[in-house]
C-alpha cells in the first residue's frame, strides 16, 4: 500500500496548475454573483468577509496546500470538495437567490466533471449538501429565489467568461494529449537503441509495400544487412561499445539511404532495408557502395565501425506470393554471404545467378 502511494508521489503538479488558473477565474467572477445579493440582502460583515476570502485568497491558498501534498492531484480533489461545500453555503446564504445558485452549482459541476468524471461530480453533489446543510444550521432557513436586474447583471460575465476559459482549458489539454500519443506511438514504432524502426513496424512497412507494388505493378528490393562477427566486438570491446557501434552504423544507413527507404532494425545487429521503386541493378550498386563505405570506415584508425557486413537482396517479382516469402529470399541470400566468407553482397530472389561481390 505504501508503495502504491510512493509511485504516485508528486503527481499532479500540472492538474493543480490548471485548476488554480480556473479557480481564480470562476471563484473572482462567482464572487459578484453573490456579492450582488448580499448588498440587496443588507448582509453582514462576516459573511462578506468569508465571501472575500473564498473569492479572491482561497485560489492561493489551496494551490498552495494542494502542491505541498505528497501527491498534489489528491490534494486538489480535496480542495474541490471544499469549493463544492462553499458552493453548497452560498446556495444558502444568498436565500437560493435563483440565477446566481443555479450558476455556481452547475458551474462547480461542469468543474468537477471536467476533472474528475461522474465520480468527483457524485462527490460534489454531496459536499453540495453538506454546505446547504451547514448554511442552514448557521444561518437559519430563509427562501428569496428572485434574481433582481442587479443580480441578473452580476452574473453575465460568469455565464459567459468561466465556460469560455473551461473550454481553453480542454482545448489545450486535448492538443497536448494528441501530441503525447503521438510521441508514444512514435516510441512504440522505433528501435530504443538506434532509432531506425522496430521489427513489428518496419514488417508492417514492408507488407504495404508488398501491396503498393502487387497493385500498381513496379518493381522493388529488400536489403538484409548483417554486421560481420559483431560478437567480436562485444567479447574485445565491451557491450557498450558494442552498441555504441550499433547506434554509428544506423546513423551511416540513415545517411546511406533516400527518404522513402524503409530502415528497420530486424534483430541485434541485423537491419533491414526496403527500396521503393528500385531495380535490381539499382539496389546492388547501393548496397555496393554501402559495403565499399564500411569497408573504408573499418580501416580508419579509431573506426565507429569496425566490422564489415554482409548483404542480402532479393527482389519482389511476380512469382513471389507474400511479403514472409520475399524477406525468406532476403535472407537466403544474406545467409550465402555469410556461409561464402562475409564482406559481400549476394542478389538472390529470382535472379537466376548469384553474384557474390567483391569490392
Ligand atoms: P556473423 O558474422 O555470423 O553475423 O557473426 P556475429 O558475431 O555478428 O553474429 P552472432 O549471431 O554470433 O552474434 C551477434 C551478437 O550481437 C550477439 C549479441 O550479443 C550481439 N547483440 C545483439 N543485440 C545487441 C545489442 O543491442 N547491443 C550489443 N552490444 N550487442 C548486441
Ligand atoms: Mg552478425
Ligand atoms: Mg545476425
Amino acid at each position: 500500500m505504501k508503495l502504491a502511494t510512493n509511485s504516485k508521489a508528486g503527481q499532479g503538479k500540472r492538474f493543480v496548475e490548471r485548476i488554480y488558473r480556473l479557480r481564480i477565474a470562476g471563484l473572482g467572477l462567482g464572487f459578484f454573483c453573490v456579492a450582488s445579493v448580499f448588498a440587496q440582502q443588507h448582509r453582514g460583515y462576516m459573511l462578506w468577509s468569508l465571501l472575500v476570502l473564498h473569492g479572491f485568497i482561497w485560489p492561493h491558498i489551496a494551490r498552495r496546500a494542494a502542491l505541498a501534498c505528497e501527491v498534489p492531484y489528491r490534494g486538489e480533489r480535496l480542495n474541490l470538495m471544499i469549493d463544492a461545500l462553499l458552493g453548497g453555503f452560498w446556495v444558502v446564504a444568498m436565500q437560493f437567490n435563483v440565477l446566481p445558485s443555479v450558476l455556481i452549482l452547475a458551474m462547480l459541476s461542469m468543474n468537477n466533471i471536467a476533472a474528475g468524471g461522474l465520480r468527483l461530480f457524485a462527490r460534489g453533489v454531496i459536499a453540495h449538501w453538506l454546505g446547504f446543510l451547514s448554511g442552514l444550521v448557521t444561518l437559519g432557513p430563509g427562501f428569496s429565489p428572485m434574481s433582481q436586474m442587479p443580480t441578473i447583471l452580476a452574473c453575465l460575465p460568469f455565464l459567459i467568461i468561466y465556460p469560455l476559459a473551461l473550454g481553453l482549458t480542454s482545448y489545450r489539454l486535448s492538443l497536448k494529449l494528441a501530441q503525447r500519443t503521438r510521441e508514444l506511438e512514435h516510441l512504440s514504432r522505433t528501435d530504443g537503441l538506434t532509432r531506425l524502426w522496430n521489427r513489428r513496424h518496419w514488417e508492417g512497412l514492408l507488407a504495404q509495400e508488398f501491396e503498393r507494388c502487387r497493385e500498381n505493378r513496379y518493381a522493388s528490393c529488400l536489403l538484409l544487412i548483417d554486421l560481420d562477427h559483431f560478437k567480436r566486438i562485444n567479447d574485445t570491446l565491451g557491450h557498450p561499445a558494442g552498441d555504441a557501434v550499433l547506434q554509428a552504423f544506423a546513423d551511416l544507413l540513415r545517411r546511406h539511404f533516400r527518404t522513402g527507404d524503409s530502415i528497420g532494425r530486424y534483430g541485434g545487429e541485423e537491419f533491414g532495408v526496403v527500396l521503393p521503386g528500385a531495380t535490381l541493378r539499382e539496389a546492388h550498386t547501393i548496397a555496393k557502395v554501402l559495403v565499399q563505405r564500411v569497408r573504408e570506415k573499418t580501416r580508419e584508425a579509431a573506426a565507429e565501425c569496425p566490422c564489415t557486413i554482409s548483404v542480402g537482396i532479393a527482389q519482389l517479382t511476380d512469382s513471389v506470393p507474400d511479403y514472409h516469402t520475399w524477406l525468406q529470399e532476403a535472407d537466403r541470400s544474406l545467409y550465402q554471404a555469410k556461409a561464402t566468407g562475409r564482406d559481400r553482397i549476394v542478389v538472390g530472389g529470382l535472379a537466376p545467378v548469384q553474384e557474390a561481390v567483391r569490392g
